[in-house]
């Protein structure tokens, strides 16, 4: 029997994420990216009634969605899906027209001051090596995981199948791959 193809995602423990924002600082060294620009960012949601409340923080970036609207949108095919689900930009490919920015939920997008429209890739050019993605490999509480959730052995899969979670804008029906435990 063939074994099911790859699904790359990433899980985030809103329980350990203590917001030191070194997922950040490693993937703009990982991925040269530019001033002003980030693939990944940090959330605080604070919620309750003072002085009752609870606080969130959650590391963000592109949901790899399965039913990409960015994919769909891109009119040169720039956008693409890749190994493991993962989305890709080709650089060359793109016309920085933007489509794919207005069509993603998320708003995981930017314009590269050299002209192409970029964003998280999941490192997968150190996935490709065996390596986890930039911003997994420096995260000092284990906030982050990622993994195969076609495996049911993958630390990804026990940890979804073990916690609750959530999505960020699940009505968007794009069918994300970042998942919050809650
Ligand atoms: Fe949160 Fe880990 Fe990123 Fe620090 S490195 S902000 S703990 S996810
Ligand atoms: Fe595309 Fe946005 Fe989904 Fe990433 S989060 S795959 S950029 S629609």
């Amino acid at each position: 029997m063939r074994a099911p193809e790859k699904r790359y995602a990433m899980t985030v423990d809103t329980r350990l994420c203590v917001g030191c924002k070194a997922c950040v600082l490693s993937c703009k060294a990982e991925n040269a990216v530019p001033d002003g620009f980030c693939r990944d960012w940090i959330v605080e949601t604070v919620t309750g009634e003072f002085p009752i409340l609870s606080a969130e923080i959650r590391s963000e970036r592109c949901n790899h969605c399965t039913d990409a609207p960015c994919v769909k949108a891109c009119p040169t095919g720039a956008s693409h899906v890749n190994e493991g689900g993962v989305v890709l930009v080709t650089h060359d490919k793109c016309s920085g027209c933007k489509a794919c920015i207005a069509a993603c939920p998320y708003d995981a997008r930017f314009v590269h001051p050299k002209g192409y429209v970029d964003k998280c890739t999941f490192c997968l050019h150190r996935v490709q090596k065996g390596l986890k993605p930039g911003c997994v490999s420096v995260c000092p509480t284990g906030t982050l995981v990622f993994g195969d959730r076609n495996d049911p052995d993958s630390e990804v899969s026990r940890k979804l199948a073990t916690r609750k979670w959530k999505v960020n804008h699940p009505e968007s029906g794009a069918e994300p791959n970042l998942f919050f435990l809650l």
